[in-house]
């Protein structure tokens, strides 16, 4: 059997019958209620497919689960006073590590920033050629990505796999269904596994996983994320992109007429017949399309739709379909992209007689390029020009301000000193702003040579009560604005903070 003669017979197998009259009368209004809101679910069976953009989804697949799955165990040098690990989400010292950044809980603000352009970059693939991010890169298309390639691996391809399940199930037929679900808990085991690798010493953290003396949390995490990860990319599958996910529901309301998209040249395509009939067609001088109604590009659909039919939320855009048409295609010695990333107003230009056009530069895709950049440069540049040190001050509530024996004003204050730098640190902590005032610090004693040092750990934070008293005989003012200020003893790099000194 040709493969054309394959492709043909495919097409008799799964050719949809017409509805009937009954089926296709309007609902009575009574009836209204009794219409379920989701669409029964069809059991869909991917068949494998080779071509350019299967080759480009399997090089996304690769690159980032070999990033997430490996991630964890690169290594970064920081000094003997942090740890190795590359990328590191170290909760109970609260920082976030990511080859040589730093981040403390009070620099969040980045990761505000990284949303940003997370957000920009959705947005900006959007415009350009819709949903390159489901089809991609997205976790759930990935992770069901491998999970198909398991489950063909294990139960055939397309036909093979239906036909197996429509059979009468032997015991082989039980030991590779065992075999499949087994293989994918272990794919959902070591995902969840990689995660928690991501929060403590990789290396460490495996061996004490595999000993028990790993944390409990770290043993639950893993378990709800095997558990997640067998659910939606096992079981629940496209359902997550056509239920669950709103992206395609933004993404709608987000594109325009110029964005690129994975499309169906109907003007090439139709009217579609097959092939045996195009090519009386064509004899007789009579138009035929290309499209020969193989359902190739269908089978193939992980999300199993019919592209044909027109733009679908349920096409996350993975191309599939134009590697099945173009290899059916090349068959039949007819020219390839008869389905393509392409706009409904080439199609429309296309059957005028004109030039299609393709507009990439526009205002909007320039527009979330350049806030992009904005939003990148002022993050490389102030996280390339922040402080390594850092000073917070509170002023004591209650009381506000004490009057002294000797008249006197003093305030309090709790003063919070960051050295960010991964060695000790001597700092001079001093107060402008109230005339004839004295600063002293509470629990630490004096040094000989009378200066007030203040030594901070490498990485560390150090909290320190100070008093500033004020000695001026002329009334106070009730509030007074001063200046802390404090200094590296061996740099001379300054870090202030503006606070009040009260008085009655
Ligand atoms: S569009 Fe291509 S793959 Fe799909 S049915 Fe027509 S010829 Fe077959
Ligand atoms: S219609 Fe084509 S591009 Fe859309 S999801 Fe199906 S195979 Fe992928």
């Amino acid at each position: 059997m040709t493969g054309l003669e394959v492709l043909v017979r495919d097409a008799e197998v799964d050719a949809v019958k017409p509805p009937s009259a009954a089926s296709q009368a309007a609902p009575a209004a009574d009836d209204i209620d009794d219409i379920p809101l989701y669409a029964p679910r069809r059991k869909i069976y991917p068949q494998s497919v080779h071509g350019f953009f299967r080759r480009i989804k399997w090089a996304a697949l690769f690159l980032t689960l070999g990033v997430y799955y490996l991630l964890p165990f690169a290594r970064w040098d920081r000094g003997p006073n942090a740890p190795h690990q590359a990328v590191l989400i170290d909760f109970p010292n609260r920082r976030f590590y990511f080859f040589p950044i730093e981040i403390w809980p009070q620099e969040i603000y980045y990761l505000t920033g990284l949303l940003i352009i997370a957000a920009l970059v959705l947005f900006l693939m959007n415009a350009v050629a819709g949903r390159l991010w489901c089809g991609y890169l997205c976790p759930q298309t990935v992770w069901t990505d491998l999970f198909f390639a398991i489950e063909r691996w294990v139960e055939g391809d397309r036909r093979e796999h239906m036909q197996r399940d429509a059979r009468k199930w032997t015991a082989q037929t039980w030991a590779r269904k065992g075999l499949k679900h087994f293989l994918w808990l272990m794919v959902a085991w070591w995902t969840g596994g990689a995660w928690v690798l991501y929060f403590a010493d990789a290396p460490t953290l495996v061996k004490d996983l595999a000993t028990g003396q790993a944390p409990f949390i770290a043993y639950a995490w893993i378990g709800i994320l095997t558990f997640t990860t067998y659910a939606l990319a096992g079981h629940m599958r496209e359902q997550v992109c056509l239920y669950m996910c709103p992206w395609p529901r933004i993404q709608a309301a987000l594109t325009d007429e110029y964005a690129l998209n994975v499309t169906y040249r109907y003007d090439r395509g139709e009217p579609r017949c097959s092939v045996k009939k195009a090519e009386q067609l064509r004899s007789a001088g009579a138009p035929a399309g290309d499209c020969v109604d193989c359902l190739q590009c269908v089978h193939v659909c992980p999300t199993g739709i019919d592209i044909r039919q027109g733009p679908n939320l349920g096409c996350i855009q993975c191309g599939l379909c134009i590697d099945a048409c173009d290899n059916v295609m090349a068959k039949l010695s007819r020219p390839t992209r008869l389905i393509a990333f392409d706009t409904d107003l080439n199609i429309k230009a296309r059957m005028e007689g004109k030039q299609p056009f393709y507009r990439l530069i526009r205002m909007r895709t320039v527009l979330y390029a350049a806030v992009i950049v904005l939003v990148g440069g002022i993050m490389v540049f102030t996280l390339a020009t922040r402080d390594s040190e850092g000073i917070s001050v509170i002023h004591d509530r209650n009381p506000m301000y004490v009057r002294m024996s000797d008249g006197a004003l003093r305030n309090a204050y709790t003063i919070r000193i960051v050295n960010k730098q991964l060695k000790h640190r001597d700092f001079i902590l001093s107060v402008d702003g109230v005339p004839s005032s004295l600063i002293d610090f509470i629990g630490l004693p004096p040094r000989a040579d009378g200066r007030q040092l203040i030594d901070v750990g490498p990485d560390q934070t150090r909290e320190v009560r100070v008093t500033v008293t004020d000695y001026a005989t002329t009334a106070p003012a009730p509030s007074t604005s001063i200046l802390f200020s404090l200094i590296d003893v061996a740099t001379g790099e300054v870090a202030q903070m503006r606070d009040h000194f009260f008085g009655p």
